[in-house]
């Protein structure tokens, strides 16, 4: 059920899919899902959907997760990479495991706190958590070679781009209910990009922590 053959499948179907990157499928391989939803939705853990976390949040689906990692590192390795809604860690912890420095920030502190704990467990230890609106990024670190949210703004805080690095990369989902698009923006000497990657359905990224 949660066994390494369950995972390889899983690892499969999102290179069917079209994620190429190797170390990104090797992550997602070697991650335990399984430890990041609740005991009774464990079975589930290694399907490609989003299943619900509690406190009306999801953790993010597998090939989603890995298209934006994979977008993330696509132009070279990233250093220091802030993340909008920890959620379940899942993200958090396939991030942590291709990116020196990790930062992520929630909005409900009981999730963050039982994030933090499978992170522990993996012994992953080169993340740092707060507490807070992440619609503010998280300035005292800025700035940040990435930037991936993974809740959807109707429109992209401008606390964020701010927050990109010269030469950084941000994913986010943006728009409301109806139509939200994965965006991939990036920031050189002269200003910002935009480039639309996929339809997409996020929860949404609220203002003030809960
Ligand atoms: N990547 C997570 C996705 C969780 S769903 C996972 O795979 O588990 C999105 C998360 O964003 C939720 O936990 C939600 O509480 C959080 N969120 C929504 N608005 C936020 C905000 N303004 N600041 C920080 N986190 C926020």
């Amino acid at each position: 059920m949660t066994s390494q053959r369950t995972r390889e499948r899983l690892a499969k179907r999102l290179q069917d899919n079209g994620i190429e990157d190797a170390q990104v499928l090797d992550v997602i391989r070697k991650t335990p899902r399984h430890i990041f939803v609740d005991e009774a939705l464990a079975s589930r853990a290694y399907e490609d959907t989003a299943l619900p976390i509690g406190h009306g949040q999801t953790i993010s689906q597998p090939y989603i997760v890995a298209r934006m990692t994979e977008a993330l590192l696509a132009d070279g390795p990233r250093k220091k990479v802030l993340e909008i809604g920890t959620g379940s860690g899942y993200q958090t912890a396939v991030l942590a495991q291709l990116i020196d420095q990790v930062f992520s920030v929630e909005r409900i502190q009981a999730l963050q706190t039982k994030a933090r704990a499978r992170l522990r467990e993996m012994r992953l230890s080169n993340v740092k958590y707060k507490y807070d609106d992440g619609t503010l990024g998280w300035p005292e670190h800025a700035s940040y070679d990435g930037i991936i949210v993974t809740a959807a703004p109707k429109s992209i805080p401008d606390q964020l781009l701010m927050q990109l690095a010269i030469g950084g990369r941000m994913l986010i989902p943006a728009g409301d209910d109806g139509g939200q698009v994965l965006r991939l923006i990036t920031r050189d000497n002269k200003g910002y990009e935009e480039k639309i990657l996929d339809g997409v359905q996020f929860v949404p990224l609220l203002d003030g922590v809960n």
